[in-house]
């Protein structure tokens, strides 16, 4: 049903996954550049579609909303959303003989500014396995946030600019969601504002937010990508919110003075979770470490990695 060309394909359509490299025909669950590229003819969801034409132009794209199948060279294709971020999707094919799930980048708790994960069965699950290792069990979500707007507060109380560090897609809507449903006005970077706005045009509200248009007014927080900044007067307390937070170390590598570990990817008992849901015969790891592998096997489930290359040899 399915091989691997220096990254996954479904056999009889030969439609590309997540391919990073153009393609003829590609699916691309999300529109995170990791998983995307210039091509042909892309299947995505609706809101996919809007992301990749805003950050790679307008491109033809077959749009595939979630739960309606469609059939597409010889399998049946549906989407179910994934969690993520805005328009992430799963991914299910059917064929006469089997199914197969692709999980994408996913998440299995509640987040403000992305659908709700909905697994369902397939024969075959190949699952993203990034934080699977057993340090990498985040805490609940609300605690996490609830000690983020604590800092916010102290940190503007104490004359200070707070600065988040977070991706451009997905974390920065969410993370400004959080800001202004707890009262803090969000200034967002120039390589953010404009995907806020497909977010709220495709009807996610994210409140009181702005460009950075020069200067901060107090009690404003400011939001920017990785790698990026603006220029601030005074003294800045910098944030980021991610999975990795859970690393002692993180902060250092991220060069930030406070890491949270809010994810938008699942965390290891999400993992396994996600693969009691599905309930596969058989399921392949990509993205995560290898001794995932081992986990799932000592727990009885038929598991292989799918991301490396000797794997090739063996479907
Ligand atoms: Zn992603």
């Amino acid at each position: 049903m399915f091989h691997w060309d220096g990254g996954l394909k479904l056999t009889t359509p030969d439609l590309a996954i997540d391919f990073r490299r153009r393609q003829p025909r590609a699916f691309i669950s999300h529109a995170h550049a990791d998983h995307m590229a210039r091509h042909q003819y892309a299947l995505c969801t609706p809101a996919t579609a809007a992301l990749y034409h805003l950050r790679l132009g307008k491109r033809p794209v077959r749009e595939l909303p979630y739960r309606e199948p469609v059939d597409w060279g010889g399998v049946r294709l549906t989407t179910y959303p994934a969690g993520h971020c805005l328009g992430s999707a799963m991914l299910l094919a059917e064929d006469a003989g089997q199914s197969l799930l692709y999980s994408g980048d996913f998440q299995l708790r509640p987040s403000l500014t992305a659908e709700p994960a909905e697994l369902v069965p397939a024969d075959i699950f190949v699952l993203e396995s990034t934080f699977g290792s057993p340090e990498y069990r985040l805490p609940d979500r609300d605690s996490v946030v609830a000690q983020f707007l604590e800092l916010v507060e102290k940190t503007i109380a104490g004359g200070a600019a707070p600065m988040v560090v977070a991706y451009a897609l997905g974390k920065s809507q969410e993370v400004t969601r959080i800001l202004t449903g707890a009262g803090f006005p969000v200034v967002q970077h120039g390589l953010v504002y404009p995907i806020s706005q497909v977010y709220e045009q495709l009807g996610v509200p994210l409140g009181n937010y702005r460009r950075w248009a020069g200067q901060l007014e107090p009690g404003e927080v400011v939001v920017v990508p990785p790698g990026h900044s603006v220029d601030l007067k005074g003294p800045v307390v910098r944030f980021a919110l991610t999975g990795w937070a859970q690393d002692p170390r993180a902060k250092y590598r991220l060069k930030v003075d406070h890491a949270l570990p809010l994810s938008d990817h699942a965390d290891y008992d999400d993992l396994f979770e996600a693969v009691q849901r599905v309930g596969a015969k058989k399921v392949y790891c990509t993205h995560g470490p290898e001794s995932f592998v081992d986990c799932l096997r000592r727990r009885g489930v038929d598991a292989w990695p799918l991301d490396r290359p000797w794997q090739a040899r063996l479907f």
